[in-house]
């Protein structure tokens, strides 16, 4: 069924001429924009007559922009939110203690894929209700370093939920002494190549309007072999729309490669066939800037992560410094470890108050619609999806619209900054993806939201023993 959206108060498309209009209609149909003004309904060649079979949805008071794109997430983590001793814990102490979490989890019988799938259920759920139409997941924490379908069963949760994913096929490869993955939890990289092959035959679609994708996903250069990165790579090659995405300069991996290689995060990418287009990197919070141009020549596109970035004390990563230099900058909350959630519309605030601290000329602060671009337009170009994040005839419609009226947003003067800057809702009203309907009137449709999460805390249990 065709749906409407009628008298848009505010549309922010993000469209290759930047337009926002007002009092607008939007057409979706077959999933696509299908057009775009006022009084679409007025237009015969549309076919909106009496009879016409369409939702039309009341767009009054209704900010609409394109669905939000969480280009960095490790859903397993939504079981290890405020873990006490970890609340004020730097990188370090922080890796060692999620990673203990986690393989006492295991050896508990705690970790199933069931378990998993159950959290990412519920983190997709969270992340829907917040206007995020497509999550990247990265998953690669396998016990014992055996493979077991917790991957299969995050996309199994993304289609119970209605959310476009992308499953990022993650790995440990590189163990004690050599690096710095526990031993517990590293696999081959025959073992890690047998299973990204598997995935690939069987849930990787290369269609613009894809809802599955792979993408190969090392965790980091401390922690995986150089071989990985390189099969990784040529794997790619082989298979439309797949990208590489890793972790990248988040401290601990800058100082590993430098005493292991001699040479910088970049520059191993460099060596090992990843500084190219498909490739996109998580965090970048200590690169030389120097370098931020190579990146920009090479097509390589970053997800900028404010809430670890102030989780971990470690200060924001450069990222007015990324777009002087040419880079496409994507956004993502990364994982409930180190976030504790996945509240992508209040991560944009933190990053619009958060970055003032440390650029001194106001001129060059981080504006909402800067931020808000980086999060639809921006993350989908670190995904390769040219269709996502942005409202244009044609592209796929995957849209976010936000009640201007709610208690919170009285007073604001321009809609965009208000979204960012103003109040306590991070709901979204209504939520479509692919055209459908996943969210109407701040509650999803597709599932219970409550069954979601009575689900998730019975299979995983008491997490506080
Ligand atoms: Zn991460």
């Amino acid at each position: 069924m065709d749906l409407l959206l009628q008298h848009i108060e505010h549309l922010v498309t993000f469209d290759d001429e930047d337009r926002e209009l007002r009092d607008v209609d939007v057409l979706v149909r077959d999933g696509r924009v299908a057009a775009i003004g006022a009084d679409l309904a007025a237009r015969p060649e549309l076919g909106l007559g009496p009879d016409a079979a369409v939702d039309v949805i009341d767009g009054r008071g209704l900010l609409v922009t394109p669905g939000l794109i969480n280009a960095h997430q490790h859903l397993y983590q939504v079981g290890l939110r405020a873990i006490p001793e970890l609340e004020r814990a730097p990188i370090r102490p922080w890796l060692r203690g999620v990673g203990s979490r986690c393989l006492l989890w295991a050896n508990q019988g705690r970790f199933t894929p069931e378990v998993v799938g159950a959290l990412a259920a519920a983190g997709l759920t969270e992340s829907l209700l917040g206007g995020v139409t497509t999550v990247a997941d990265q998953h690669y924490f396998f016990p014992a370093g055996k493979t077991l379908p917790y991957i299969e069963h995050t996309i199994e949760a993304a289609a119970e939920v209605g959310a476009r994913f992308h499953a990022g096929r993650g790995t440990l490869t590189l163990g004690w002494p050599e690096g710095k993955a526990h031993n517990g939890s590293v696999q081959s990289v025959d073992e890690v190549l047998r299973h990204a092959a598997r995935l690939l035959d069987e849930f990787h679609d290369p269609a613009p309007d894809a809802l599955v994708r792979i993408d190969l996903a090392p965790c980091g250069v401390h922690v995986d072999r150089p071989e990985l990165f390189e099969a990784f790579a040529a794997l790619a090659e082989d298979h439309e729309g797949v990208r590489l995405h890793t972790h990248l300069y988040e401290q601990i991996d800058t100082e590993e490669c430098v005493k292991r290689y001699g040479i910088t995060p970049w520059d191993f990418l460099v060596e090992h066939g990843w500084a190219q287009p498909r490739t996109w990197i998580a965090h970048v919070v200590d690169p030389p800037l120097s370098e931020l141009a190579d990146f920009a020549a090479a097509g390589v596109s970053v997800a900028h992560l404010p809430a670890p970035d102030l989780r971990m004390g470690w200060g924001f990563a450069p990222v007015r410094e990324m777009l002087d230099a040419g880079v496409d900058v994507g956004f993502g909350t990364t994982g409930s470890a180190s976030n504790d959630g996945a509240n992508l519309l209040g991560d944009l605030r933190l990053a619009a108050l958060g970055h003032r601290s440390v650029i001194a000329e106001p001129e060059r602060w981080l504006s909402a619609r800067e931020l808000l671009r980086m999060a639809t337009r921006g993350s989908a170009a670190c995904l390769g999806r040219p269709e996502l994040g942005h409202v244009s005839v044609g592209a796929i419609a995957d849209l976010a619209a936000w009640d201007l009226h709610t208690v919170d947003r009285v007073g604001i003067h321009d809609p965009v900054v208000g979204l960012l800057l103003c109040g306590l809702s991070s709901r979204a009203d209504l939520v479509t993806v692919g055209g459908r309907v996943v969210v109407r009137d701040g509650r999803c449709v597709t599932v219970d939201e409550r069954v979601i999460a009575r689900r998730a805390r019975e299979l995983l249990g008491d997490v506080t023993r």
